[in-house]
């Protein structure tokens, strides 16, 4: 039977997108392990893969990154490969994998393909601005040379340590596999023609089966606009934002699904006005699939699934990759971008009034939702990963 090993960081939004493709595997028997701390398990035994907690879990992702820790996780990474990328070989001791699949940006899943001699797939759960990464300038800044010069020690005591020639971290993060997962579609890509045939394009990696199931009750979907609002899974906690899209909805004959995440108390917000459901976690699949607007942050997962759905998205950007996705989703006509400085109730009304009810935006998007539907999702990728361990 053949065997993966998936290594990822321990965050919903980067696992997630995997899981679908590992219940796929299943139904080719492929053995699919994910090293993962053990509050993944019941998640990864659900998709029919099995759990292998690796004896160090300071994994180093912190849940909230801004920008700056961002710029500084590739250096972060290399300095604690000494300490990750052991325990990482010796789980591929114990288990034999026929194929490594990583997240592009766990670095220590390329190193431990290298220091174990086997091939290995990366995979690119975030919206990627371009197709070979870099850790120079503009992303290297003075203040992170202490930790380029620790990087670049860290990289050659674990190269050294297994025997193989000394990469740098600028060779590391450039490296592109035979096989790069892209959970997203060429036309919504940013730079797409960077890309070239190493990169699969397979859409979002839904769950099969799921939903079909409409969250909405029956007389909101006769009567009114239904939209959905949420900040994801990580910097969920704008109260202030949440009271505004209070006061933005509730004269309005809408009916509003507001997800604000387990670090908001639900009290703070006071009780919640009629038809409003206000929950710290939704189904948001389902959600989707009966809404008419989705006022999000731009999480890539987020946006890929309203494009799957077909839903108009009003984007307001946290971070730069959810930037760059709202820019995209602007660019593309497939809703509007907003800026949470300023926001008030009245501006955020009228955008998702105008988001809901554009006409060229809903042809967009449902331009856009065809190619998506068709673009192959988890099944194009467990085909992908079959066909390279055929080889
Ligand atoms: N999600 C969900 N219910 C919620 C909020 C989020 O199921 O109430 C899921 C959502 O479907 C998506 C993921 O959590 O798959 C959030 O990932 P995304 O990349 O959009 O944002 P992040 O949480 O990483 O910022």
């Amino acid at each position: 039977m053949a065997k993966i090993l998936f290594l990822n960081f321990p965050a919903h939004g980067h696992v997630n997108p995997t899981l679908a493709i590992a219940s796929e595997l299943a139904t080719y028997d492929v053995v699919v392990t994910y090293a993962l701390p053990e509050s993944f398990r019941e998640a990864v035994e659900l998709a029919g893969a099995t759990l292998a907690p690796l004896p160090v879990h300071e994994i180093g992702m912190p849940p909230a990154l801004s920008d700056h820790e961002l710029a500084a996780l590739p250096f972060e990474l290399a300095r604690r490969a000494p300490h990750m990328v052991p325990p990482i070989v010796e789980l591929i001791g114990q288990i034999k994998p026929d194929l490594l699949v990583y997240n592009a940006l766990y670095l220590w899943g390329r190193l431990a393909a290298a220091c174990a001699d086997l091939p290995a797939v990366a995979f690119r759960p975030y919206h990627a601005p371009r197709a070979p990464r870099s850790v120079e300038a503009p992303f290297a800044s003075p203040e992170l040379e202490p930790l380029a010069i620790a990087a670049a020690q860290a990289l050659q005591m674990t190269c050294r340590a297994y025997g193989q020639p000394v990469i740098t971290l600028q060779e590391l993060v450039s490296i592109v596999e035979p096989l790069t997962l892209m959970f997203t579609v060429r036309e919504f890509q940013h730079g797409a023609d960077a890309f070239d045939e190493r990169f699969l394009f397979t859409g979002p990696c839904l769950p099969a089966g799921r939903p079909g199931k409409n969250f909405f009750s029956v007389e909101a979907l006769n009567l009114t606009k239904r939209v959905y609002i949420s900040l994801g899974t990580i910097r969920n906690d704008d109260v202030e934002f949440y009271r505004l899209c209070i006061d933005a909805f509730q004269n309005l004959d809408w009916q509003p699904v507001m997800s604000i995440g387990h670090r908001v108390d639900p009290e703070a917000l006071g009780p919640p006005p009629s038809r409003f459901h206000i929950a710290p976690h939704v189904p948001q699949l389902n959600v989707l699939a009966g809404a008419d607007v989705f006022i999000t942050h731009g999480g890539f997962n987020s946006t890929m699934e309203a494009l799957y759905y077909g839903v108009p998205l009003v984007v307001m950007p946290v971070t730069r990759e959810q930037r760059l996705t709202a820019r995209r989703v602007r660019d593309l006509g497939l809703g509007v971008m907003i800026e949470r400085a300023g926001l008030t109730a009245e501006d955020l009304r009228q955008v998702a009034r105008f988001a809901a009810n554009d006409d060229a935006i809903k042809r967009q998007v449902r331009a856009m939702q065809q190619i998506v539907r068709a673009s192959g999702g988890a099944e194009l990728a467990a085909r992908a990963l079959l066909k390279l361990m055929e080889k």
